[in-house]
């Protein structure tokens, strides 16, 4: 049906951000030695400014995420919402920085592909085996239970089946929640992630969720991005939500979030530690400084905090 040939558009995706992040990594934009498991050539070249749209993407959405677990001491839980083949665990177990579950959800096909390569990679399973206390991981094709790593396979647009799925592998809502989704609620209505949202404001009463995705969408720019993943029969179902950064914003403040910050890529990179991004800048020649500029402008990361515990002031001190 039509509905199966855009999911499948949808999960072919995850496969995009993996080679993107291998090649960037390949060339020396951020270390990741676990993501050679799960794409194993570094495949065709990239564009500079796609590398360093990559490279401020994974050093804010990392930012972020480890403000959080360090504001918490990492007495909280973890949930990547279309996770995809993310690495973000390793780096975690490797930093010190484990959260006391980690989780992520991607759909069911997704799910076995990334399980097929963590049973079959030593450099992959061993933390997790390490991180469990007894002899028994729960492990069948569509989902992993570890004591501290869970992955899940279920439908985001699905809440209640999420939900269910969720607590049967031991969520605990009492605990400070992070949530994260990246270039995921960008290819789901602008109901479905709307629900979603809602659904993490409901259940977490200290939670963080941060998201990135496409913004600024309606100019030429943002009209090509569109046709080029439609040439791939990939629709961006949300895009109506990617249109400014106050509607990034709204879709939190109409579901229960507290407070609520978004910024572009752009801004994001001139934030960032300016040493590393002239290291970085050293690597690969960008001759039009203006494509990287107009890509940048139509990416975002949105933040949306809860804060009953009082963890930070209003938004955790990001
Ligand atoms: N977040 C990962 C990253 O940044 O590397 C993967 C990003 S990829 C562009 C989008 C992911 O979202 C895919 O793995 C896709 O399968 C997943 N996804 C999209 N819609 C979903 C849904 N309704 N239910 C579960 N997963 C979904």
């Amino acid at each position: 049906t039509d509905t199966d040939t855009a999911d499948e558009a949808v999960r072919a995706t995850c496969d995009d951000a993996t080679t993107c992040k291998r090649f960037a990594t390949s060339k020396g934009y951020w270390k990741d030695p676990y993501i050679q498991y799960f794409v194993r050539s570094v495949g065709d070249r990239k564009a500079p400014e796609i590398n360093r749209g990559y490279y401020a993407r994974v050093q804010g959405v990392n930012h972020l995420l480890d403000a959080f677990l360090r504001k918490t001491q990492c007495d909280c839980q973890v949930i990547n919402l279309g996770a995809g083949l993310d690495t973000t665990f390793w780096r975690l177990k490797d930093e010190n920085l484990m959260p006391r579950k980690f989780f992520e959800v991607d759909f069911p096909t997704v799910v076995a592909r990334k399980i097929h390569n963590i049973k079959t990679k030593p450099p992959l399973s061993k933390p997790i085996i390490e991180t469990h206390s007894t002899d028994s991981l729960l492990l069948d094709a569509h989902s992993l239970e570890s004591d501290r790593y869970c992955i899940i396979g279920a439908d985001l647009r699905d809440i209640s089946s999420l939900d269910e799925k969720l607590k049967k592998f031991q969520l605990n809502p009492e605990l400070p929640t992070l949530l994260l989704s990246e270039c995921v609620l960008v290819y789901m209505t602008p109901s479905h992630s709307s629900n979603l949202v809602h659904w993490a404001a409901e259940t977490f009463h200290t939670a963080m969720f941060i998201n990135y995705e496409q913004v600024n969408m309606s100019d030429r720019f943002g009209q090509v991005m569109i046709e080029n993943l439609q040439r791939r029969q990939c629709t961006l179902a949300g895009v109506e939500a990617c249109q400014t950064l106050d509607s990034q914003k709204d879709r939190f403040l109409k579901t229960g979030w507290e407070h609520v910050d978004a910024l572009d890529m752009m801004t994001v990179y001139t934030m960032l530690p300016q040493d590393d991004v002239a290291r970085i800048e050293r690597l690969e020649f960008l001759d039009e400084k203006e494509l990287l500029q107009q890509l940048l402008q139509h990416y975002n990361i949105c933040w949306a905090t809860k804060d009953k515990l009082n963890l930070g002031n209003a938004h955790f001190n990001v």
